[in-house]
């Protein structure tokens, strides 16, 4: 189960906590944001996209600002997070530039996020900076956002932000290594606990007291946006952050780190009516290759997958998808016509273009219509 979530997240939320990438003392820490980098780098290399929600900016601005202590008044914090989120956006900038990745600045607050319009605005800017394999650096605005219009803590934040974009997982990175049966401090054999299928009350309880941890959220925090976005179909894994290699490794299958389980699976409301409202107009018979590369890697549907079309329909309308037993595993939007399907089937992409001509579609089924049912 584990294995499976973690193994199909194409789209990820990375939340990067202060006391990771900064201390008070000395500032923003380079090294520690370069490490970062490069995992996440190694994420974006094995086909996942990749946003980050990075705190980092008030902590950066009170050693800028050289103040003596966490400010109290919110001019003062807010100053210090203006300074500050400069200087942070520089350093990812840097350390992605070695790695030849292009970072962008995302600034949000609550409203961004509560109002519908501003909601898609914003969901439609990130698929875009995705679209261009730019890396999205997001934090709250948090200069302008005064106490009625804050999301507060960003562990909160990533959470909305993985529903924003329909991530796939939400990972945590933190100072501590997970969630463990009691406080490892106070009883030495304290385990892990590697999979949490649901957020039960003693899950939150046991949460709250074992809130050891700086900055804003602590693991009651990060327990709460785990249980909201599992709400909407999201997993979330906490793991511990300082531990190099381990953000790669754990999501390559390895242990290390807790992960709860989203309440339910995915149906965004859209994919809801393709899988449930619509009836099929025709059917694709798929090879075996293509019935994995849908249901296992979360791919779009080729031609060259296709041994047989069956029907007739015309481009836009939905199509189910037959494994070899005849088994209807999946339905979605088609981008051609049958009659333009039955020329293409088995072929690949550059026979599709001598053969038949261009096409405005590479996708047959793309995976953003595609449901598995
Ligand atoms: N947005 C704040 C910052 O960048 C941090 C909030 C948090 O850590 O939860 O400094």
């Amino acid at each position: 189960m584990r294995d499976e979530i973690l193994a199909h997240a194409k789209r990820i939320v990375v939340k990067i906590g202060s006391s990771l990438i900064a201390s008070r003392a000395t500032g923003l820490r380079p090294e520690q944001i370069e490490r970062l980098a490069d995992e996440i780098a190694v994420l974006r290399a094995s086909g996942r996209d990749v946003l980050v929600v990075s705190s980092g900016a008030i902590v950066s601005g009170i050693k800028k600002l050289q103040l003596k202590e966490y400010p109290k008044s919110l001019p003062v914090k807010q100053a210090a997070a203006a300074v500050g989120q400069s200087r942070l956006m520089w350093a990812y900038e840097k350390a992605f530039e070695r790695l030849g990745v292009q970072v962008a600045q995302v600034l949000l607050t609550h409203q961004d996020l509560a109002d519908r319009r501003r909601f898609l605005n914003a969901r439609y800017t990130l698929t875009a900076l995705i679209g261009f394999g730019v890396l999205p650096i997001i934090n709250e605005n948090d200069t302008v956002a005064v106490e009625e219009i804050r999301v507060g803590d960003n562990d909160t934040l990533a959470s909305e932000v993985a529903h924003l974009v329909d991530a796939d997982l939400l990972v945590i990175l933190s100072d501590v290594d997970g969630l463990y049966t009691e406080d490892p401090r106070k009883n030495p054999a304290a385990s892990l606990i590697p999979l949490i299928p649901e957020i039960t009350e003693e899950i939150e309880r046991r949460a709250g007291v074992s809130s050891t941890f700086e900055g804003t959220g602590g693991m009651a925090t990060k327990v709460r946006a785990a249980k909201k976005v599992g709400e909407y179909g999201v997993s979330t894994l906490i793991i511990n952050g300082e531990r190099a290699g381990l953000l790669p490794s754990v999501l390559a299958g390895e242990p290390g780190g807790s992960l709860f389980l989203a309440r339910e699976r995915r149906l965004t409301s859209r994919k809801h009516w393709i899988a449930f409202t619509l009836r099929p107009r025709g059917h694709v018979r798929l090879d075996q290759g293509a019935v994995e590369a849908l249901t296992m890697r979360g791919k779009s549907l080729l031609a060259s997958g296709i041994v047989d079309v069956t029907g007739e329909f015309e481009a836009g309308d939905p199509v189910g998808c037959l494994d070899n037993d005849g088994k209807e595993f999946a339905k979605g939007l088609v981008n051609f016509s049958s009659v333009l399907l039955k020329q293409m089937k088995g072929l690949k992409t550059q026979d599709i273009h001598r053969q038949i001509g261009p096409q405005e579609y590479e996708e047959v089924i793309h995976r953003d219509n595609l449901v598995i049912l």
